[in-house]
């Protein structure tokens, strides 16, 4: 039921938001998708949702595959119902609402987690001086003797603190509850931003705890924006921004290097002879929107097919990473090709596809309907790649930028992107032509050297020559004839080295 039931957004799905009185009564999730196309009804949407419903349905991805509904709990990663789960998603709650006592030792773990957080250095620095009640607040600025205007900017309402402000403020509070987090704070008693974050480091993955100082950090800029170039706080963009550091973050978080041999740049390798590789990414734009790219390529690395697309959809990374390689195999299909290894940079999407991982309740869907365009496309092959060896994929996923379209190119990759000269293999090119020219640059320097040694040489001589010019002992007929020789000897030399 579209008014009743909870089943808008991933991975924490939610109820209707805005007003009700425009939906029908008794209206279901199925009279809102073209089944034929297999998408949305867009405009009938538009016409009975507010806008903030509207989009956030649009954005959800459709299965093709028409599974049957079902019921999951969200507090597993299997969307299975497990005591445990039940446990901890109790305590958390009860967390949630008591303040946590925490002892020297748990503050000192707590402090440890934080700075081990995996988001950029500025993140955890902020989060630092947050907890440490440090940020320029007003309050913080009228301890500090300024004479200010102390009422948050945002709300009008009370003093700015930090409490205030990142957990209390009217308007802030719907960025912790629209984000992937899902986090209801209204009514909640934290006392401080510090307990606030050692109570979400208690109960929640570190994941999640990244995800929550990215999105405070970003409220904090807006904040700023707002105070002093008076740009509008909205909600969404900061979610979208937050949306797009963490995707961004994941893909160039690489493990831990061990030896040289890992330390050597990845490369894309190409298939084997006769053969295909798809490679495709996804990328986040500024305002919230996708762009999905992929390139299709033989033995030789030339390419058959590239495809760039955007669209506004939310979800994972894993579900758009997943959206990314449907797009990406459909168009392959269309084209006629078949038996292709696909290639990808999301590991767990791929060792979801390889059988190795089992898939979370959340992405088990886009998983599922990868496999049956797969099976279709007789591909068995998935590669998960580093990021260096899909960058061909990856300049095509951010190729939508500025431009909304939806594009399949034949032979070729659009001139933008040849120019970048990105293709993986023209790198290994490059980079074969950098040692010729090393090699050559040696061979220069042997020169060059073998000829100053030789004028070196040439001036000793010199110099015995006009010993033995000026001294009879060494007596000599055509001493002066010698030295002259020299001397044009070594000015054909210092020539030749100029
Ligand atoms: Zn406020």
């Amino acid at each position: 039921m579209v008014a009743e039931d909870k089943w808008i957004g991933s991975p924490k799905p939610d109820g209707i938001k805005g007003n009700h009185t425009k939906i029908p009564t008794g209206l279901k999730v199925r009279d809102l998708i073209d089944m034929e196309g297999g998408i949305w009804r867009h405009s009938y949407i538009k016409q009975i949702f507010e806008k903030i419903d509207a989009d956030r349905i649009l954005s959800m991805h459709i299965s093709r595959r028409f599974p049957p509904d079902k019921y999951i709990w969200i507090h597993s990663k299997s969307g299975l119902f497990t005591v445990k789960s039940a446990y901890y998603w109790i305590k958390a709650r009860e967390d949630q609402n008591h303040l946590p006592i925490a002892s020297s030792s748990d503050q000192n773990t707590a402090w440890k987690q934080m700075w081990n957080l995996r988001v950029i250095p500025k993140v955890k620095h902020f989060l630092w001086r947050t907890c440490t009640e440090s940020l320029p607040t007003k309050s913080g600025l009228l301890r500090r003797g300024l004479q200010i205007d102390p009422i948050c900017e945002l709300c009008g309402e009370t003093i700015e603190s930090t409490t205030h402000l990142f957990l209390e403020c009217r308007s802030t509070l719907p960025v912790w509850y629209l984000s992937t987090l899902r986090l209801d704070l209204h009514g909640q008693q934290f006392g401080s931003f510090k307990n606030f974050l050692w109570t979400m480091l208690q109960c929640q993955p570190i994941e999640y705890i990244e995800m929550l100082g990215i999105i405070a950090w970003r409220i904090w800029l807006a904040r700023n924006k707002w105070c002093m170039e008076k740009k509008r706080f909205d909600v969404m963009k900061i979610i979208n921004e937050a949306q797009r550091m963490t995707l961004e973050m994941y893909h160039t978080r690489q493990p831990p290097r061990k030896d040289a041999k890992e330390r050597k740049r990845p490369q894309w390798i190409p298939p084997p002879p006769g053969t295909l590789k798809v490679n495709t990414d996804v990328a986040v734009f500024h305002d919230g929107t996708v762009g999905y790219g992929f390139v299709i390529r033989d033995n030789a690395g030339a390419v058959s097919l590239a495809g760039a697309r955007r669209e506004q959809k939310q979800g994972s990374s894993t579900i758009l990473e997943g959206i990314a390689m449907l797009f990406a195999i459909e168009k392959a299909l269309e084209a006629g090709f078949t038996g292709f290894q696909v290639e990808s940079d999301s590991k767990c999407l791929i060792e979801g596809l390889q059988g190795k991982r089992k898939p979370e309740a959340t992405w088990n869907v886009i998983l599922e309907d990868v496999t049956q365009y797969a099976n279709m496309a007789q591909c068995t092959n998935f590669i998960y790649v580093n990021r260096e060896a899909n960058q061909l994929a990856h300049a095509l996923a951010h190729f939508p930028k500025d431009v909304d379209v939806n594009l399949v190119w034949c032979n070729e990759v659009p001139s933008s992107i040849e120019g970048l000269r990105i293709d993986d293999r023209t790198q290994r090119e490059r980079n074969r032509e950098t040692v010729e020219k090393m090699k050559l640059l040696g061979w220069w320097l042997m020169l060059v050297g073998t000829l100053r040694l030789a004028s070196v040489w040439f001036g000793f001589f010199d110099i015995w020559a006009l010993r033995v010019a000026a001294h009879p002992l060494y007596g000599c007929c055509c001493s002066g004839i010698h030295i002259n020789r020299s001397k044009v000897n070594m000015c054909r030399v210092i020539s030749s080295i100029e």
